[in-house]
């Protein structure tokens, strides 16, 4: 390489959740696989400094980083395709850039200046993007949120268009994503919409490299050529991604067949190198064709109208099944029907149930009622963040005769406060990336079916919560039966708790979500995947 490092950039057009994140994750897997260093980043035009205060209904799931950043859900697939480790480089917003501009402002960084979008916003921005060159990657994709045409993604186009001259056009490459429509009245595949896309693109500035279509059904001759024409992009450069039968997983193998990741290397002018897919390939095989048994796992939330509230969940599980070839069914069940409904009807039938994170008291007894569920029946129960929370409760609440106990986060006056505050959140008055974030260290006991399942005792994992268990109700909650497996280093913290006297009764205060790899599972999914489908077996 010439040592400048290459930037390709990822735009969308048409509709919003088009896959752009997936397509994003997929191209850096690709490169990643032909030998190059890939770092990846998603800008976002919205308001909101970080993703930390939106409702998941909003947003979908709060993905969050080794360095505690709160970021966008598109960072998981980033992470879990190509491998990459993401940090706060890697998600910046319209609100965290406009906060940096506006504070400088304040301090008088700009010496009498009138501070405007163009440059100072589009400034922030290119600096936001170049600046990933310090981490040392070949590549840094970006991906912009949003529609080309949107208002409030302009100066994010702006400062692209800007990069692309300052730049050179082999240092920076444009894909945009865009939509064929399929009229099934009439059985078309329409191009108009893409080239409209493409248009407003070529109205800020930028003509794209490459054009990658979405699309149901299979293009033909026609659709490739009519796009090239009009799109201004090269025929052998328009794409097309056609949704995927069984699995996300499969969509770098669709691109790779049709050759992107050469294409892109070409128009870097960088060397195309050994593309080495073996590892992804078997793992989508495996997906393909789980012949091993199925397995069906309950996920007790409080927002499973919206799959992308749980995203990292159902990833993670999915690939502890994929890794033994099981037939994994998800169950969603919302937790307030379990509040009215008899819990046999709902949880009966099922081989594992999890209760995941959560936020507010809406759904709480019905998440109690999953976890009493497990625990009398002896169902495998994975417990993540606030089903940990609820897990320790139960146990107070059911086995240890403290009836009234609970959170202090939906009950401010409970007299058994078995979660409280943690002393360091007693005085936190902002509400934006102020929990307790990201990666902290946990040693695990010998013995623990959580040490059985890592295989070592000092683990690192992802946290984002601002209450935990009160140390108070350690002594009385373990004659209650439970056992504290998982501590902080100074034994303060409870990270980990089980049951001993339940097959598989495992909660943490993390989340392991966030770790898990299609490639490399994270071990307590694994584990309990396996002893659901273990349970099931008997
Ligand atoms: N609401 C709980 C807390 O803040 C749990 C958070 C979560 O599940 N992520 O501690």
């Amino acid at each position: 390489m010439d040592g400048s490092v290459k930037h390709l950039f990822i735009t969308g057009g048409v509709v919003s959740s088009l896959g752009k994140g997936i397509t994003a994750a997929s191209v850096a897997l690709l490169l990643k696989q032909r030998g190059y260093k890939v770092f990846l980043q998603k800008l976002d035009p919205y308001l909101n400094v970080d993703p930390g205060t939106m409702s998941p209904f909003q947003h979908g799931e709060v993905y969050v980083t080794d360095d505690g950043a709160e970021t966008d859900l598109d960072l998981g697939h980033y992470e879990r395709f190509a491998g990459v480790v993401c940090t706060r480089q890697s998600n910046y917003t319209s609100g965290r850039i406009y906060s940096a501009v506006i504070q400088r402002e304040r301090q008088g960084g700009y010496l009498g200046g009138t501070v405007q979008v163009v440059p100072h916003i589009t400034d922030e921005i290119k600096k936001a993007i170049l600046s990933c060159a310090d981490t040392g990657a070949d590549i840094v994709i970006t991906e912009i949120g949003g529609t080309a045409g949107d208002i409030e993604s302009s100066p994010f186009l702006e400062a692209l268009r800007q990069l692309r001259v300052e730049l050179g056009s082999d240092n920076a490459v444009f894909v945009h994503l865009t939509l064929l429509p399929y009229l099934s009245a009439s059985g078309e595949l329409k191009t108009k919409p893409a080239q409209q896309s493409a248009g407003i693109m070529r109205s800020i500035g930028i003509i794209p490299d490459v054009l990658i279509c979405r699309t149901e059904v299979a293009m033909e001759e026609e659709h490739f050529r009519k796009l090239s024409l009009f799109c201004g992009v090269a025929r052998t450069a328009v794409i097309e991604e056609k949704d995927v039968k069984n699995s996300i997983y499969e969509v770098p193998l669709d691109l790779a067949k049709q050759g992107l990741d050469s294409l892109i290397l070409g128009k870097f002018n960088l060397p195309e190198n050994r593309l080495d897919l073996s590892q992804w390939k078997a793992m989508v095989a495996r997906t393909v064709n789980p012949d091993c048994g199925k397995v069906k796992i309950a996920v007790v939330g409080k927002y499973m109208a919206l799959r992308d509230a749980y995203k990292s969940i159902f990833e993670a599980l999915s690939h502890g099944a994929i890794e033994q070839r099981l037939d994994l069914r998800v169950k969603c069940i919302e937790a307030e029907d379990l509040q009215n409904r008899d819990p046999e009807e709902l949880l009966g039938r099922v081989d594992g149930i999890l209760v995941p994170g959560g936020f507010g008291y809406r759904g709480l007894d019905g998440k109690m009622e999953a976890v009493k569920f497990a625990r009398e029946n002896d169902i495998p129960f994975f417990g993540i963040c606030l089903g940990m929370q609820c897990a320790a409760i139960d146990t107070a609440r059911n086995k240890a005769g403290l009836p009234e106990s609970n959170s202090l986060e939906f009950d401010p006056e409970t007299p058994h406060p078995v979660i409280s505050l943690m002393d360091e959140q007693k005085n936190v008055v902002n509400k934006g990336g102020t929990m307790r974030l990201g990666a902290y260290p946990c040693i695990l006991e010998e013995g623990s079916r959580a040490l059985e399942a890592y295989g070592t005792t000092d683990v690192s994992e992802r946290h984002r919560h601002r209450f935990e268990f009160n140390n108070q109700y350690r002594e009385i909650l373990e004659k209650a039966g439970l056992r504290f497996t998982g501590l902080s280093p100074d034994g303060n913290l409870v990270e980990v708790i089980e049951r001993p006297d339940h097959c598989w009764f495992v909660a943490v205060q993390f989340h392991p979500e966030f770790k898990s790899r299609p490639l490399n599972p994270h071990p307590l999914f694994r584990a309990f995947i396996n002893a659901a489908f273990r349970g099931k077996q008997k």
